[in-house]
């Protein structure tokens, strides 16, 4: 193996820790109630009713960036319904979310370790300056992001991973692909002739050449 790429949300960062926290800030800051459990709830239901968690379809392919943006305005549009001073702030809470970027668990650490051993990458689905922002601790250990947005394509359409691929200088065969999501990492890492490894699998036949747990488990089994 001669290189690795992490996928970026509830894989090496905390989206629901970040999420809350861009809320609860933006509501400190005009004075609204903060819900930040509710808030994530809607979230997470409004991802859904937009189809953004169905990667395999051609609508989701093609319009990604596109609809979740109308996904941010729509949850906003449903905030503002209890709390107005939200109104028309989804644009803000984009800026402060950009401005996180938790680490999940021991993220940072396995990163910066095997970055003395391997080359790291970040492939995410995702707008641009939201995860470069987001992802701005792990930067002295990545050597390229691959951002969505940037690339006009998504996991785990394989045009993602021929450009992502192809940037790297390093063969598929030869390049581990680290993610918790079967559908986007783990389906176009394979069908990219990538290793892969799903992080977070309640045991069984996960589809992936390796199963951890916790992110740590890979400088053990590297
Ligand atoms: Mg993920």
């Amino acid at each position: 193996m001669r290189g690795i790429v992490f996928d970026a949300d509830h894989t090496l960062i905390d989206f629901n820790a970040d999420a809350v926290n861009a809320y609860e800030r933006l509501c400190a800051r005009c004075g609204a109630r903060a819900d930040g459990t509710g808030f994530l709830a809607a979230a997470y239901r409004k991802w859904e009713e937009h189809g953004l968690h169905r990667v395999d379809t051609e609508r989701v392919l093609r319009g990604f960036h596109e609809i979740y943006r109308e996904y941010v305005a729509d949850l906003f549009s449903l905030a503002s319904q209890e709390e107005p001073a939200l109104s028309g702030r989804e644009g803000e809470y984009i800026g402060l979310l950009s401005e996180e970027g938790k680490p999940l668990g021991a993220s940072l650490e396995t990163v910066a370790r095997l970055s003395e051993r391997y080359p790291i990458f970040v492939a995410t689905n995702g707008l641009s300056a939201m995860q470069r922002g987001r992802l701005r601790a792990f930067a002295p250990y990545v050597r390229e992001l691959f951002i969505s947005e940037e690339l006009g394509c998504i996991k785990p359409d394989a045009a993602f991973f021929s450009a992502m691929i192809a940037r790297t200088g390093i063969p598929a065969g030869e390049l581990l692909m680290v993610g918790d999501s079967y559908a986007s990492d783990i389906v176009g890492g394979r069908a990219a002739g990538m290793r892969t490894c799903l992080l977070g699998a309640a045991g069984g036949e996960s589809g992936a050449d390796m199963t951890i747990s916790r992110i740590e488990e890979l400088l053990e089994r590297l």
